[in-house]
């Protein structure tokens, strides 16, 4: 089964999102209006500038049906801004307080290898550490009980788990590791499985459309 995965593109790197999708099979649609996230079997909130991606989400009005979204069960994964996006102050998807440019301006930016878990599908990635970027990222400084905490940096949280929704720190779309990309996908193929995409609006011939090309 083909996933179609939503990528925001208000602002920030959405395109190297969308190239590991696509490598990966999924079809990838390209999300910058309420009516762009009909028939989606998840959504990824990339990296860039959260204070921009904010001011679009605010004229496009996406908060309150992207979190209509997530209550209905739609996969969510986002990466260093999209972590703070999803967070309690922004879109409110996930129960977490992050700190923006949370390391500092001494290590601006960093490769790390991290271990992800315990977590019974991360530990799937217990082939190897994953392969992080931090480029000016945050870290999550308060997390609710529904939160797992997946992997630290010097004892601070760079990525977490709730339900279906993940959150790094880090861009997983940078390194050449698509092992997250994969969970992910795994979770979005559930999701349409369940008929997921057909209760939030169905997959649309506008939605069709919109499929940007590999
Ligand atoms: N520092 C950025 C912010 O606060 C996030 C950086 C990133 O996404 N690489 O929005």
């Amino acid at each position: 089964m083909v996933a179609t995965i939503g990528v925001l593109a208000l602002q920030g790197g959405y395109e190297a999102h969308a190239r590991v999708l696509h490598r990966l099979g999924a079809v990838v649609l390209e999300v910058r209006v309420p009516a762009h996230l009909q028939g989606l079997d998840g959504l990824i909130i990339p990296g860039g500038e959260s204070t921009t991606m904010t001011i679009g989400v605010e004229r496009e009005r996406l908060a309150q049906p992207v979190r209509a979204l997530a209550r209905a069960g739609l996969p969510m994964f986002g990466s260093c801004a999209g972590m703070i996006m999803l967070d309690r102050e922004h879109l409110g998807v996930m129960d977490i307080a992050v700190e923006r440019n949370a390391f500092g301006r001494q290590i601006n930016s960093f490769e790390a290898d991290l271990e992800l878990g315990p977590d019974r599908e991360l530990d799937g990635l217990a082939e190897g550490p994953v392969r992080a970027v931090f480029i000016r990222a945050p870290w999550i400084v308060e997390h609710g009980p529904e939160v797992e905490v997946l992997a630290r940096v010097d004892g601070h949280p760079v990525a977490a788990r709730q339900g279906h929704v993940l959150a790094v720190a880090f861009h997983s779309e940078l390194a050449d590791d698509d092992r997250l990309h994969r969970l992910f996908l795994g979770w979005a193929r559930a999701y349409a499985r369940a008929g997921g995409a057909s209760e939030a609006g169905g997959s649309g011939g506008l939605a069709r459309s919109r499929a940007s090309q590999p």
